[in-house]
């Protein structure tokens, strides 16, 4: 890569998103909705993905490379032949921007789980064509813990191109981070200014500033080991209490990748589908003697938070499988915090769980 990031003002920001909504890219941006909260979709005009809501949305980008439910494909058992045709798929190419630095990073989580051999195709082949921008926060909320799970809020880690909003001007700082992400801008940049050191200076500060308002503590280096000796804890019971197995916890993660394979239809033609599927569900490891092997809520919730706290460091370098996004936390009825659960089985302790609206009696 040569470039090293340019400097815009608003207006030529939202300009090179038109003119790439304008060749036929799909641009993907948070939009605000009517409830409040804000969502990712297909955006129709530069307008609407310019300026993202300050805070993360409800649910993460991931269904633009997982979606919640597809067609992997159809068979029809016609006389004598047998057909399997697959569903139609976009081809062209889209653009994510809006996403938050823990958003790019968990969906390289789920590239680690979909591009390890043998790759998905379906997921190989919309990873392809997306180009991602992450944009560096300006605000922590309270359930963020990027930091606590070696992220940053101004981090690039899964970005293609990395963007900061410079607070007083509103210009911004546009970064390439890979080659993709380059070939993009390149096109467009010949009337961007370079990005300065003053500019640097002043990323720096406001990343800084964003970084000391997480208030969340970091994990123990050691916590991966802890809580695969901690199985059988009687703590389980304790950071799960209250747990009823909805799964939104799994739905709204950027980095949950488990899902279901179902048919439908009859004997003679049918489809073959892919879904989110969630281990917080009493169905996920249900045999089809009926049989549990996680029988209850606390074991189901273990699992989640082995899973992404102490199983995939084991087998990636060390890595969470969690980047600290804060989701779950927000999201659960029962009040039940994932990085409250893993900092209580990393001490070894069985301590009352502080759930977001107070302490559990
Ligand atoms: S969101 Fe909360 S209640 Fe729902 S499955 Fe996850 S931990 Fe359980
Ligand atoms: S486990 Fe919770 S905090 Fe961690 S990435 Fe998933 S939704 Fe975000």
């Amino acid at each position: 890569m040569t470039a090293l990031g340019w400097h815009l003002s608003e207006k030529e920001w939202t300009e090179w998103l038109r003119v790439l909504l304008e060749s036929g890219i799909a641009v993907i941006a948070p939009v605000l909705g009517t409830t409040g909260t804000s969502e990712f979709q297909r955006v129709g005009s530069a307008e609407e993905a310019a300026a993202p809501p300050p805070s993360r949305t409800a649910m993460s980008p991931k269904k633009f490379l997982f979606p919640q439910s597809e067609v992997l494909f159809s068979f029809d058992f016609s006389g004598e032949s047998a057909t399997l045709s697959q569903p139609e798929m976009e081809r062209g190419r889209q653009l994510l921007v809006g996403l938050r630095p823990c958003d790019a990073a968990g969906l390289r989580r789920l590239d680690e789980v979909f591009l390890s051999e043998p790759e998905d195709p379906t997921y190989s082949e919309r990873r392809q064509r997306t180009v991602i921008v992450s944009q560096a926060c300006t605000q922590a909320g309270q359930s963020c813990f990027c930091t606590a799970v070696g992220g940053s809020p101004s981090g690039r880690e899964g970005a293609d191109l990395a963007l900061t909003k410079l607070e007083g001007s509103g210009d911004l700082l546009l970064e390439p981070v890979t080659a993709g992400g380059e070939e993009l801008a390149a096109p467009a940049s010949a009337s961007w200014r370079p990005i300065t050191a003053e500019d640097r200076a002043q990323a720096a500060r406001q990343a800084e500033a964003v970084t000391s308002a997480i208030t969340r503590e970091p994990l123990p280096p050691n916590a991966p080991p802890i809580l695969a000796s901690s199985f059988d804890s009687p703590a389980w019971a304790e950071v799960a209490d209250g747990c009823i197995g909805c799964g939104i916890c799994a739905y709204a993660c950027p980095s949950c990748s488990c899902f279901d394979i179902t048919d439908s239809g009859g004997a003679a033609c049918g489809s073959r589908c892919r879904s989110w599927d969630s281990c917080a569900f009493s169905t996920f490891t249900r045999h089809a003697s009926g049989h549990n092997p996680r029988a209850d809520q606390p074991s189901r919730y273990r699992q989640r938070v082995m899973h992404k706290f102490s199983y995939f460091p084991a087998e990636h370098g060390g890595e969470m499988m969690c980047v600290g996004c804060g989701r779950c936390i927000d999201l659960c009825p029962a009040g039940v915090d994932i990085h409250h659960a893993v900092l209580a089985l990393a001490s070894g302790a069985t301590l009352r769980v502080q759930a977001r609206s107070g302490v559990k009696a």
